[in-house]
C-alpha cells in the first residue's frame, strides 16, 4: 500500500491553494490553464465519493493590479482594498472552471476568530456541512477586508487547517512551491533528505523548518508545521506537495512525492477529545432515563429528553449533561441558548418551530457535538 492510501481512502478533503500557484507573479492573471487542472482533479475526487472544500489564496495577488496597486510592497488597506476586487475574481474563475465540471461552488469567507470562537464555530461547522452534503464545493478564504491584523501570507495554512479540523476531514493537502519536508533547506543543502512521513511534530522537525522567507509566494515551512500541529490534534492527515505543475492532486494519488503528517487519532475520536477535555462548561442540562440510554447507543440529545436547564449560555457553548440521579453524564455544544432550551424542554422536535417561533435544530445537543463520559 503506497502512503496515497490516506488520500484514497478520505471521505472529506480540504485542498489548499497558495496564492502564487494560481495568480502569475508577473502579470496579476488567474493561471486559468492551472485552474482548469485542477478543477479536473477536484472532479476525479467527487467521482470517488469524496466530499470536497477548497481554502484558496490569491485574492490581494489577482486584484491589486486592477487599483493600479503594482510595483510596491502595500500597506494594510491597501491589500484589503486588493482583496476586496480580488475575490470576487477569484470566485468567478473557480466556478467557471468547476461548473465545466457541472460542480456548484459556494463562497465562504472566513476569520480565523470565525474557527476559534466557539459559538461561530458552531455555526460556520454546520453551514459548511450543509454545502458538501448538498454537493457543492466551497470555497473559503480569509475575509480580508475585516482582518484587523496584518495579513500575511502562510495564514492560509492555518486557515484551512482550522477548517479541516472544524469539519473533520480525514485529509487536508496544502498544495506548495515544494514537494514536502527536507531534513534541511533544499535551496541551500542540494542533498538535502526529503522526509516522506512525520507522526509527531517534535522540536528537532520545527527547527528543520527554519524560518519563513520574505515574498510573494510562501509562508515557509513555519505555517506548515503550524498548520500540520493543527491537524494532527484533529485527527487529520496533511499531504504537504508541490502544486505549481498541473494536476498536483491526481499526482499526489499516484504516489507523486510529498511528506505526509500522519495523524494517528480520527477526526470523531479527536474532536470528542477536544470537547472533553474543554474546561468551562456554561450550564447544565439534566435528562431522563430514556434520552440516557438512547445517548449510550450513539444518539443525539432531542428536547423531549431534556427536564432541567440551569445555568446561562449561548448557542454553540459548551455544556455539561447529567442524569436525573446527578451523575454526569458527558459534555457537549448545545445548538440553542439556555432561555430557548428551557422553552422547549420536554416538548417533541417537531413543536420547537411552534415555540420558538424559528425553526432551529432538531437536536439540542448533535451527537457529533457530544463527548460521553
Ligand atoms: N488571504 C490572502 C489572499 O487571498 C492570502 C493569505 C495567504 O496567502 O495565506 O490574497
Amino acid at each position: 500500500m503506497t502512503s496515497a492510501h490516506r488520500l484514497t481512502q478520505a471521505k472529506r478533503v480540504v485542498i489548499k491553494i497558495g496564492s502564487a500557484l494560481l495568480v502569475d507573479q508577473e502579470s496579476g492573471a488567474i493561471r486559468r490553464d492551472w485552474l482548469a487542472a485542477l478543477a479536473e482533479d477536484i472532479a476525479a475526487l467527487r467521482d470517488q465519493d469524496k466530499q470536497v472544500a477548497v481554502v484558496s489564496s490569491g485574492a490581494i495577488a489577482a486584484g491589486r493590479r486592477h487599483l493600479g496597486l503594482t510595483g510596491r510592497a502595500l500597506r494594510l488597506e491597501e491589500k484589503q482594498a486588493a482583496a476586496a476586487t480580488g475575490q470576487i475574481r477569484l470566485a468567478h474563475a473557480y466556478e467557471e472552471a468547476l461548473a465545466r465540471h457541472n460542480i456548484t461552488v459556494a463562497q465562504i469567507l472566513l476569520t480565523l476568530d470565525d474557527t476559534e470562537e466557539r459559538r461561530r464555530h458552531l455555526n460556520a461547522r454546520s453551514t459548511l456541512n450543509k454545502l458538501l452534503a448538498l454537493g457543492a464545493v466551497p470555497l473559503i478564504n480569509e475575509n480580508d477586508t475585516v482582518a484587523t491584523q496584518e495579513i500575511r501570507y502562510g495564514d492560509n495554512d492555518r486557515l484551512a487547517a482550522r477548517v479541516a479540523a472544524m469539519i473533520s476531514a480525514d485529509v487536508l493537502i496544502l498544495l506548495s512551491d515544494i514537494d514536502g519536508m527536507y531534513e534541511a533547506d533544499p535551496h541551500k543543502v542540494p542533498d538535502a533528505k526529503h522526509i516522506p512521513e512525520i507522526g509527531e511534530i517534535t522540536p528537532a522537525i520545527e527547527s528543520m523548518a527554519g524560518a519563513a522567507p520574505e515574498g510573494f509566494s510562501s509562508g515557509g515551512m513555519i505555517t506548515k508545521i503550524q498548520a500540520a500541529k493543527i491537524t494532527l490534534g484533529a485527527g487529520c492527515h496533511l499531504a504537504l506537495t508541490e502544486g505549481h505543475s498541473l494536476n498536483p492532486v491526481r499526482r499526489l494519488l499516484e504516489g507523486g512525492r510529498c511528506t505526509w503528517f500522519v495523524a494517528s487519532a480520527t477526526p470523531r475520536t479527536a474532536r470528542k477529545r477536544w470537547i472533553a477535555g474543554s474546561l468551562k462548561s456554561a450550564g447544565e442540562l439534566v435528562v431522563d432515563k430514556g434520552a440516557e440510554n438512547a445517548l449510550a447507543k450513539g444518539s443525539s440529545l432531542l428536547p423531549a429528553g431534556v427536564v432541567k436547564v440551569t445555568g446561562r449560555f449561548d448557542r454553540g457553548d459548551l455544556i455539561t449533561l447529567r442524569g436525573t440521579d446527578g451523575n454526569e453524564i458527558g459534555r457537549g455544544l448545545v445548538a440553542y441558548s439556555d432561555e430557548d432550551a428551557r422553552h422547549i424542554a420536554g416538548h417533541k422536535t417537531g413543536e420547537i418551530e411552534e415555540i420558538l417561533g424559528y425553526r432551529g435544530r432538531d437536536e439540542v445537543i448533535h451527537r457529533d457535538d457530544l463527548a460521553l463520559d
